[in-house]
């Protein structure tokens, strides 16, 4: 393991997208270090960013954005005063992932690049699409826990509780190697199986490290909450979630923002779903021409047509909550 001091150090560590070093980067470790056990990745080296000053801040400007940093801890993230009032969204997202244990150690930049949760992508022995193989298995296998959007030729979901929450806001991320810095909105940054690389779920390069999370000043009068069904009453992953912005003027939804996870292999935002209902009251009409045009599209595999009316009941019971 290496212990960079700096970003650009750490991204030297790093391969290229010719190829090169067999590295990784390691923050709080909690889904890297599974994948380590269960053999599907095999770096030669692990390039610890905890050892990198200045990633683990949460900075709100006078303009009122927010400015997170990769290393800040899920538990940080739920519980910073800031966020719990302007933001519940984030702090219920962040809240509801996996235990107290694993968000005080799991991070922010760890969370936005876990890799899928699919049993035959975790499984040892099977060479699936995601793997380098040539089959996605649980298309016609056990297909449960995914994806019933933008599936196809995998049909993994995304897995982070925090991704959807954060599209919602119009996050964007900065991508930093030794030599680059961009920007990218995190609607953008991830990308569904079809889109050309289906070994990764981002746009991130190989030598890049994502270094923070911004989030804009939210217009005025904005209500926003995650919900999350999980199959557990302790800890799991969502098989479900809602992500919902709402604005409100006079009874009447000015704007809104609508992203699903848990059901897509990526935060899946509806814009239809938002269009679909501007101009009118949150009333059971209005909330049924969302749930409609939410999952408009939505093909179930042979055991997940249960995500359907749990997504729409997330969905109700989100605008109920907001209105
Ligand atoms: C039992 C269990 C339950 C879980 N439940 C949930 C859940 O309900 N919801 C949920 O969202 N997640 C869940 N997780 C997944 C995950 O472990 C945590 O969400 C955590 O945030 C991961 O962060 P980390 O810092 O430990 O990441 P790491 O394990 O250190 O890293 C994860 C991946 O991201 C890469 N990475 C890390 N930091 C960066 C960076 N700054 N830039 C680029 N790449 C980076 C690593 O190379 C690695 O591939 C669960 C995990 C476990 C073990």
């Amino acid at each position: 393991m290496v212990l960079p001091t700096s970003v650009e150090e750490a991204s030297r560590l790093l391969p290229t997208a010719e190829g090169g070093a067999s590295a990784k980067l390691l923050a709080g470790g909690q889904d890297l270090l599974t994948e380590l056990k269960e053999h599907l990745v095999e770096p030669d080296t692990l390039v610890n960013l905890k050892s990198v000053p200045g990633l683990d801040t949460i900075e709100w400007n006078e303009a009122g954005e927010l400015t997170i940093g990769a290393l800040v801890t899920l538990t940080d993230l739920e519980e910073e005063a800031g966020v719990v009032e302007k933001l519940p969204i984030l702090s219920e997202a962040a809240a509801s992932i996996a235990s107290a244990q694993i968000r005080s150690v799991g991070t922010v930049g760890g969370n936005l690049n876990q890799r899928p949760r699919c049993w035959y992508y975790r499984a040892e022995h099977a060479p699936c699409l995601k793997k380098g193989g040539s089959e996605c298995y649980a298309f016609e296998g056990r297909n449960k826990y995914n994806a019933i959007l933008g599936g196809g030729p995998s049909y993994i979901v995304h897995p982070s509780d925090l991704a959807p929450a954060l599209v919602a806001l119009g996050a964007k991320v900065t991508l930093k190697s030794h030599s680059t810095s961009r920007q990218l909105l995190l609607e953008d940054f991830y990308t569904l199986p079809s889109d050309g690389d289906i070994l990764t779920e981002t746009r991130l390069k190989p030598d890049e490290v994502l270094t923070h999370v911004h989030i804009p000043k939210q217009r005025a009068g904005m209500r926003s909450t995650y919900l999350k069904f999980k199959e557990r009453a302790s800890y799991d992953f969502a098989l479900s979630s809602v992500a919902l912005c709402l604005w409100l003027d006079q009874g009447q939804i000015t704007r809104t923002r609508i992203v699903l996870g848990g059901v897509a292999p990526k935060p899946w935002r509806t814009v239809k779903g938002e269009q679909a209902i501007l101009g009118k009251r949150v009333d059971a009409r209005t909330i049924e021409m969302a749930r409609e045009a939410c999952l408009d599209g939505a093909v179930t595999l042979s055991e997940n047509g249960f995500k359907i009316p749990l997504t729409k009941g997330l969905l109700t019971r989100a605008f109920q909550k907001l209105a």
